[in-house]
């Protein structure tokens, strides 16, 4: 009997939804656990908290004077949440996040002790992060990496620890986080939309990116997960039969949440609440065992934030509940995937959606202004937009008929299509009165405030405009947000600083009116974009054949897609917008191409042990059950056995078969990992990718076959139709 995947089955069958309360008043208690503005009012004496409302509108530095007040206020808030320490929260360059907790508890020389919290450990910390991901920028002899608040999105109590943000940057000032080059790209996207914004509307003096993420996620048993050395190492089952009933009857789709589910939903979203992370939806996916959260969108720092803390959480609280999260892009094979759409806007302090139809021509011409940038932002940089969701697991998603194919392209619906060929007849240079007229009224004016076609959007596109805001669909359900949006918004920055560029030098030497200027550059770039724009099925097999016609391109596996990072356009592309120093992108890049290795190693070397270890050894004694049956028929029946045997004398020679293939392919396996290990990072990469993975297939096909053959009962890991039970 196989005692793992029977025990936790037996576990499993018991389980009882955890029993919580949750409070009633969810408005009141609503980030009654973040220090955020309303919290600080109370507690900050005027000039400290006019110098915090100052950095968060308009990044600017807090004076030092003010860091001490600040410390106090926030130490006695947190202690009376009933923290007893604090910690410098941060996100290193393995996409997760990091912390080191201190006590606020100080021993005086005289035996007493007191809670202290000042200015300086607020504002810089020098954790103990020599084994961070760095990518070479910093030596071990200048391990030191600084951690320094970041006020713009509030410290929150998370348990019994006073969480504080934080980026983290070397000794040199090199960013060695995901946030660092996210805020740059930030600043850079308020600077070029609000000049921009201007051109329609004077009083606009900040532009807002804003996120609003939709985080899919598998929930398993933990006892069935722990009995998968595949589940818990590489976070995937690298083996195992798909289920006879997957989701091909599209029952568990907005179906009703299974009671445990929904009893670890709750718990979740209470303490969401106090962290003032505003969960709206949640609902079952495609798959079985599948599901979704969403938030009401936030300003993009503060976004990102929420979203790695969320992920956080929900690590914790499935503990409670019994459960582990999966985050992978492609938990199981045959079933979709999860991804972690980004939907993105531009926001000004007055109020004004950017990338919303207005009611008025002016609005529209505004609406389309970004529309336009945005679109001709994605197609100028395409490629680096592609690589900013690559990761080893994505690559499973990427294509796979449920998600966005690696080509990036962007959805924009009928009426928009309209719209943009319109305009794409503009007059080269000035407009008569009575173009600007007809233009106005029947074109830009004309577009509804609510676009029809874009309540029924095409879900098969990677950057599909929805109304109001794009929805970048591309982006795993793992990954930090912050890569995506730090590349989006920086592309489109640049973007709107050359349209700016290109409007203002013909209204100062071609002497056109602003509305004139305006028309021709957009002209200009509808059609030079064009190629980026794609309406039809995103999956269908002629898109790949079109979008090459097109040049787009069509990285199917993360090495591929990263080489982009290290093009002398991109280097050019980050410094001259100050995001990163060629120095930081390289880092990156090396980091995220080890990544990719490392994790194709690791998925490697559990594959190879589950199979010597589980597959085989079982296979084996089936096996000799059978033996031990055609012996014994044999003894019977002596010379007409091989009449009566013969299907068993088949599954005898069927299984060997298959044992020696995985053997085979597991030996091989083993030799292509050795020879990569030679190589230097890209090559090495190139060849995890290109020859060691493609056992994977092998050796699974062949293992799978083995779990149809043999006894259920000897089967030592628990089945992916058992995982998927909730
Ligand atoms: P789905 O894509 O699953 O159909 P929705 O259309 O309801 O779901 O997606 C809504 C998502 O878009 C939510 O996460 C919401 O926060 C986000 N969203 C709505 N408006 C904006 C905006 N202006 N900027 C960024 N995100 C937004
Ligand atoms: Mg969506």
């Amino acid at each position: 009997m196989s005692t793992y995947r029977f025990a936790a089955l037996q576990d499993f069958w018991h389980r009882k939804p955890v029993e919580i309360s949750v409070s009633k008043d969810r408005a009141s208690r609503f980030a009654g656990n973040v220090f955020n503005i309303k919290a600080m009012q109370s507690a900050l004496p005027g000039d400290a908290l006019d110098a915090v409302k100052d950095a968060v509108k308009k990044g600017s530095k807090i004076d030092r004077k003010y860091a001490n007040s600040i410390a106090t206020a926030m130490k006695q808030w947190a202690i009376s949440k009933g923290a007893t320490h604090y910690t410098h929260w941060f996100q290193p360059l393995t996409g997760a996040t990091a912390e080191k907790h201190d006590a606020f508890l100080e021993v005086l020389r005289d035996g007493s002790a007191i809670e202290s919290f000042g200015g300086s450990q607020l504002v810089q910390q020098e954790p103990d992060a020599s084994s961070f991901p760095h990518g070479g920028l910093r030596n071990t002899f200048e391990a030191r990496g600084y951690t320094a608040w970041d006020p713009t999105s509030p410290a929150f109590v998370m348990g019994t620890t006073l969480c504080i943000p934080t980026i983290f940057v070397s000794y040199t000032g090199s960013a060695l986080d995901n946030k660092t080059p996210l805020l740059r790209a930030l600043n850079a996207l308020d600077e070029a939309a609000t000049q921009v914004a201007n051109y329609f509307d004077k009083s606009v003096s900040k532009v807002n990116a804003t996120l609003g993420w939709e985080q899919e996620f598998f929930l398993v048993d933990a006892s069935l997960a722990l009995a998968r050395p595949d589940i818990i190492q590489a976070g995937r089952a690298l083996l195992g039969h798909s289920p006879a009933k997957g989701q091909q009857l599209s029952d568990h789709y907005f179906g009703s949440i299974p009671s445990r589910v929904l009893s670890f939903m709750r718990d979740l979203e209470d303490e969401c609440i106090a962290l003032g992370v505003p969960l709206k939806t949640r609902h079952n996916e495609v798959a079985p065992s599948q599901f979704e959260l969403a938030p009401i969108y936030e300003e993009a720092n503060l976004a990102v934030d929420h979203n790695s803390l969320i992920m956080d959480l929900m690590d914790k609280v499935a503990q409670r509940h019994h459960y582990k999260v999966l985050f992978h892009e492609k938990p199981f094979p045959n079933i979709n995937g999860s991804g972690k759409h980004n939907n993105w806007s531009l926001e000004t302090d007055t109020g004004v959606n950017l990338l919303a139809p207005g009611t008025t021509p002016t609005k529209n011409l505004q609406f389309l202004a970004f529309f336009i940038n945005t679109i001709k932002a994605v197609y100028d940089n395409e490629e680096l937009i592609r690589a900013s969701v690559a990761s080893a697991g994505n690559d499973y998603r990427l294509g796979a008929d449920e998600a966005p194919p690696a080509i990036m392209s962007v959805y924009i619906g009928k009426q928009l299509t309209q719209v943009l060929d319109e305009l794409e007849k503009v007059t080269d240079g000035k407009l008569s009165p009575e173009e600007k007229t007809e233009l106005k009224l029947n074109v830009v004016g004309k577009i509804p405030e609510i676009l029809l076609d874009n309540t029924d959007r095409n879900r098969t596109s990677p950057f599909a405009f929805t109304g109001n805001k794009f929805e970048f669909r591309a982006v795993g359900s793992q990954a930090n947000c912050a890569k995506p949006m730090t590349v989006i918004n920086t592309v489109v920055a640049k973007q709107l600083r050359d349209f700016k560029n290109e409007v203002d030098f013909l209204i100062e030497n071609k002497s056109m009116k602003k509305d004139d200027a305006i028309f021709n550059v957009l002209r200009e770039y509808i059609k030079s974009s064009k190629k980026i724009r794609y309406e039809g099925d995103g999956y269908a097999e002629n898109w790949e054949k079109k979008a090459l016609r097109r040049k787009l391109s069509n990285h199917k596996t993360t090495p591929e897609a990263l080489k982009i990072q290290l093009n002398k356009k991109t280097i050019k592309l980050f410094e001259e917008m100050e995001i990163m120093t060629e120095a930081e992108i390289r880092a990156r890049h090396e980091i995220e191409i080890e990544e990719y290795t490392k994790h194709v190693q690791i998925e490697s070397r559990v594959l190879g042990s589950m199979a010597r270890n589980h597959i085989i050894p079982t296979a084996i004694r089936y096996q000799n059950m059978l033996i031990e049956n055609v012996q014994g028929l044999k003894a019977i029946y002596e010379k007409d056995f091989k009449d009566i045997a013969g299907e068993q004398m088949k599954l005898i020679e069927d299984i060997s078969n298959h044992i020696t293939a995985i053997n085979a392919g597991i030996t091989e396996m083993i030799e292509e990992r050795k020879d990569a290990n030679k190589l230097a990072i890209e090559e090495r990469a190139a060849a995890y990718n290109e020859k060691v993975r493609p056992f994977f297939e092998t050796i699974k096909y062949h293992s799978d076959k083995l779990e149809l053959l043999v006894e259920d009962k000897l089967w030592p890991l628990p089945k992916v139709r058992e995982i998927l039970l909730l």
